[in-house]
């Protein structure tokens, strides 16, 4: 069975036994151990190039689901502190309302930072959205040219494929399966339904018993 049928499995039999939103968590919890079957390359053989403080690629558009975002909010709720918490509402809130109005090409030329990137790096990483986990480069120097020279549509930097395609897989095996059990497997635009999943504390309970909570969110460049 590939990672992906393993993944929609899992997740449609965690939603057919019980729509709440424990459920929610635990199907995030239970694809996320999925990526786990990249083929780890040897030391010696590793090409991956990202590490901490290395960030090019976080000013790019990133499509994430639902339970993605909803489990992105509850990692924050359960690690910020008030007054934090409410400058990142605010501060997601401008985000927002900037790329309403931009096409997919327009933000992904816009240099516009992510949210949730802090002082280089990822504020949610180990919740951080599979499109971030799957994307990585064997090469900094090529993505510092492309962040300040290139085009990031059209160019892109050398990948390690393994990594790229088992993650990919588990993305979309999530997708299927929420596709199953009948609820929301639109790709949706990262800040605008992050922003929503943060507004709203009762979401992911509403959500799974198919509510339509993320109505009105900008939908991604990508979804199905
Ligand atoms: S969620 Fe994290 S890894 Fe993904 S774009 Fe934002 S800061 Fe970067």
């Amino acid at each position: 069975m590939s990672v992906r049928q393993m993944t929609q499995r899992a997740t449609q039999d965690a939603l057919r036994t019980d729509r709440s939103a424990a459920t929610v968590f635990r199907i995030m919890d239970q694809a996320v151990q999925q990526t786990s079957h990249v083929k780890q390359p040897l030391p010696s053989s590793s090409r991956m190039a990202c590490a901490a403080g290395c960030c090019f690629c976080c000013y790019q558009p990133v499509d994430i689901t639902v339970p993605e975002a909803l489990a992105m909010a509850a990692y924050l709720r359960s690690r910020l502190a008030e007054k934090d918490f409410d400058t990142l509402r605010t501060r997601l809130a401008a985000t927002t309302a900037t790329l309403r109005d931009l096409s997919y090409e327009a933000h992904a030329q816009a240099k516009i930072p992510c949210v949730l990137l802090v002082d280089g790096a990822c504020s949610v990483y180990p919740a951080r959205p599979f499109a971030c986990r799957a994307w990585n480069s064997t090469s900094v120097a090529r993505c510092q040219e492309i962040f300040e020279h290139g085009d990031p549509i059209t160019m892109i930097p050398p990948i390690e494929m393994d990594v790229y395609e088992t993650i990919w897989d588990v993305a979309q095996g999530l997708i299927d399966g929420l596709k199953q059990a009948r609820l929301d497997s639109t790709s949706y635009e990262l800040h605008s339904v992050l922003q929503r999943a943060l507004d709203t504390p009762d979401a992911a309970q509403r959500w799974v018993q198919e509510e339509d909570v993320f109505a009105g969110c900008t939908v991604g460049a990508f979804a199905a």
